[in-house]
């Protein structure tokens, strides 16, 4: 069962989709990047980025941390939707390919750019 853990955009966060509603059906019925799945999906951890200019590191350490300290350890993380757009159409300033690069080194965790399609 693939355990994940949803990085959001701390500036539209519940904003663009209220309640975070899409990326919640989309983990449950296995919609867009979800669809990558066999297997039901466990939702870990749905959270933010931690804030601009790019507080990404310091907040997935500490969501690291917290995941470990409960039992509640997560495999993959999914860059929601919210920060594809903030990147695409805002000024968000992650380099998508480097944090994969840091998460992968610092804690051999895969991410994954995008959750839902709606
Ligand atoms: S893309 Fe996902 S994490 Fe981002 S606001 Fe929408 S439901 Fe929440
Ligand atoms: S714009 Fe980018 S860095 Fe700023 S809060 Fe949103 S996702 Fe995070």
């Amino acid at each position: 069962m693939p355990k994940i853990a949803i990085v959001g955009c701390k500036r539209i966060q519940d904003q663009l989709c209220i309640a975070c509603e899409k990326c919640l059906k989309a983990v449950s019925v296995k919609d867009g990047e979800f669809a990558r799945y066999d297997d039901e999906i466990e939702l870990v951890a749905l959270g933010n980025c931690g804030d601009c200019p790019g507080l990404i590191m310091p907040k997935i350490t500490l969501m690291e941390e917290i995941a470990k300290s409960i039992g509640r350890e997560y495999d993959i993380i999914h860059l929601g939707t919210c920060v594809v757009k903030a990147k695409k159409t805002g000024q968000c300033p992650l380099d998508f390919d480097k944090i994969k690069t840091l998460v992968k080194e610092n804690f051999g965790k895969e991410v994954v750019v995008g959750t839902h399609n709606y």
